[in-house]
């Protein structure tokens, strides 16, 4: 229905001559830390979690005054919010990005601005950014439950990138590269560049995402200017600027949509031009369809939460991904809530009968 409501509204548009107002575009402003967890601590009193509230609420009283932008702050007050919470705020919002805010630290006088996404190509230094901001689960109830997929303390054991991160990564990374850009650019601060890290808190959203380490809190210099008003201020109206120019961009990508409009990617993958990968050997097959992008992924489990059998098809110029191989409806459903399980809470049951997309009723007949 929404994808019909946007195609109603561009051909209004276009009759009226863009007369109508553009479609609100959805900011989470996350705050790192919080309430029991300080962040980085400094000197006994100067605590990351303050630093970064601060900064954040100011980046959201500037995008507040944009009259297409809303802001959802994941925290307005100093207070713990778990790292999984944070991710569902976003996604129970539907929000266009999520931008963490944070504060650096280490034991030598380094200082600068990095910005991460969710990826794979972390190193030792990364890992260890990612390690300091990911140990705030050790404060949260049932910890253990939580996060059992996650060893935080091994490098070796990569937080993997999401399905739909991985949908989002080139978008995730262009906004970083604005961040760094005004952080380095127009604020002149040293650049420690675009970066990537296994930060469960980018794990938990499906937007594009990114984590901002603002400066070095262990560094003199950036430390009195992080704490400083004018400081904060800077900061702020830089991360500000950054986003709307990064809306501006991601809007004016003529195939931009928005990463909630999943009715679009199940109404373009209906009718499944041209097929690949198919491991379908007789005539009728049921799989879960999990994913869509514009991206080709392999089709392997690191890529899709370690379901398997994962099968590809191209549709027009859109890849969906399928888990499993099921000839009986019953299986289907034992795959689909295992999707389920595994966070593609949107999956849901596709029939193929001799290598067509049919209707799952149809398939179901075809059974009997
Ligand atoms: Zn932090």
């Amino acid at each position: 229905m929404k994808i019909l409501h946007y195609f109603l509204f561009l051909a209004l548009s276009f009759s009226v001559g863009y007369a109508q107002k553009t479609p609100v575009f959805k900011v989470v402003l996350d705050a790192g830390h919080g309430g029991k967890d300080p962040g980085k601590v400094v000197n006994k009193n100067i605590y990351e979690k303050d630093v970064v509230l601060k900064i954040a609420l100011l980046v959201g009283k500037k995008l507040e005054a944009q009259p297409d932008i809303k802001v959802i702050y994941t925290r307005k007050t100093d207070v713990l919010i778990d790292l999984y919470e944070r991710g569902a705020i976003a996604n129970k919002n539907k929000a266009d990005v999520f931008v963490s805010i944070h504060c650096n630290a280490h034991e030598t006088q380094v200082e600068g601005a990095e910005t991460y996404v969710l990826g794979l190509n972390a190193n030792e230094q990364n890992f260890e950014v990612a390690k300091a901001e990911n140990s705030v689960i050790y404060m949260e109830d049932n910890y253990k439950k939580k996060y059992a997929q996650y060893n935080i303390n091994s490098p070796e054991s990569l937080i993997g990138v999401s399905i739909m991160q991985e949908e989002f990564l080139e978008q995730s990374i262009q906004l970083a590269k604005i961040v760094q850009k005004q952080l380095t650019g127009v604020m002149n601060r040293t650049n420690r560049g675009v970066r990537q890290a296994g930060f469960i808190v980018l794990h938990q959203t499906y937007m594009p995402s990114i984590l901002i380490e603002t400066a070095f809190l262990t560094n003199n210099e950036e430390r009195k200017f992080l704490t400083s008003a004018k400081g904060q201020e800077e900061f702020a109206e830089n991360i500000a600027a950054a986003i709307i120019s990064y809306k501006k961009w991601v809007q004016g990508k003529s195939s931009y949509v928005s990463p909630y409009d999943t009715s679009a990617r199940s109404s373009r993958s209906r009718t499944p031009q041209h097929s690949t990968n198919h491991p379908s050997q007789s005539d009728l097959t049921y799989k879960v369809q999990i994913s869509s992008s514009p991206k080709r992924l392999e089709a392997k489990g690191f890529n899709f939460k370690g379901l398997s059998p994962i099968s590809a098809e191209k549709d027009g110029s859109i890849f969906v991904y399928y888990y499993g191989n099921a000839k009986r409806h019953k299986d289907a459903l034992t795959l689909l809530s295992n999707a389920k399980k595994k966070g593609y809470t949107d999956a849901y049951i596709t029939a193929f009968y001799q290598g067509r997309r049919i209707t799952v009723e149809r398939a179901k007949k075809l059974e009997k």
